[in-house]
């Protein structure tokens, strides 16, 4: 049996499955992830992208770091890939108790996922830093320059910047639903976002599985490793 038979075949017989995911489970929506020959860390910028979307930059270049952010991180005209589909149809027949996700897009519960935890926020919610009130993706791509609230207050992405912490009841959901799962599916990441990456120690489930175009850190500890396009893999399962 091949790798991807032994895939589908351990997604047949399992009924207690979380998926952990990062930025290449939206490449194949057209998101270009970060660390990927074509990723944004290969493109050259006035700094580095994990310079510009730090908290440190956001509160001293709010201007400088809008540029970016518009132009490179909101795609609202993505839709859902094989992946995100997938995952949706999974968790419908209870075969699926969660989705963690490294992503900031949306993707999952656009494709119909309810469970989704997102470590990182989401470019759909944003906020004023000033009076609270919550704004969708609509009012920060129709701004000028930085997006103001009506109270004059700064509007800020309610995504978790570098150097800011995540927040601990999702690391909680995220850990419970790790910790009490039978098989983690691991896809799309680098696994160099801490402490993100750090949750899958979590797991003491029987099947660890790692989907990913690239190497990773945990290819070592995974029962099984299949290195390719996440969503080529994830179409193979017959639900
Ligand atoms: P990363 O860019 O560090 O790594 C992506 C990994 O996915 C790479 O190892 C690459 O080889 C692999 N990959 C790319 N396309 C793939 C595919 N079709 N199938 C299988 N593997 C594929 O991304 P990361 O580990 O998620 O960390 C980056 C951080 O950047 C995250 O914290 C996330 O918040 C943020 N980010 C989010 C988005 C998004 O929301 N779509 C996009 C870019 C970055």
């Amino acid at each position: 049996m091949n790798n991807i038979d032994t895939f589908v075949q351990l997604v047949q017989e399992s009924d207690n499955i979380v998926f952990f995911g990062g930025a290449g489970v939206s490449t194949e929506s057209g998101i270009p992830d970060f660390r990927s020959p074509d990723g944004l860390y290969n493109q050259k910028y006035k700094y580095p992208p994990e310079t510009i979307i730090s908290h440190s930059f956001y509160q001293r270049y709010p201007e400088e770091f809008y540029r970016f952010y518009k132009d490179k991180m909101l795609y609202p005209d993505a839709e859902p890939g094989i992946t995100h589909l997938a995952l949706a149809k999974l968790e419908k027949e209870g075969k699926l108790k969660a989705v963690i996700t490294q992503n900031i897009d949306g993707l999952h519960q656009k494709a119909g996922s309810c469970n989704v935890i997102e470590l990182h926020g989401s470019v759909l919610r944003n906020y004023c830093e000033r009076c609270h009130k919550f704004y969708g993706i609509d009012k920060i791509i129709n701004s000028e320059g930085v997006p103001m609230c009506d109270c004059g207050g700064r509007i800020k992405p309610d995504v978790v910047l570098y150097e800011e912490g995540l927040d601990d009841e999702i690391v909680t959901n995220a850990i419970n639903a790790i910790s009490n799962c039978d098989t983690l599916i691991i896809a799309g990441t680098s696994l160099v976002v801490y402490p993100a990456a750090s949750f899958i120690r979590y797991f003491k489930g029987n099947h660890l599985v790692l989907i990913n175009l690239s190497e990773t850190s945990a290819d070592k500890m995974a029962d099984l490793v299949i290195h390719g396009k996440v969503g080529e893999v994830l179409s193979q399962i017959k639900i």
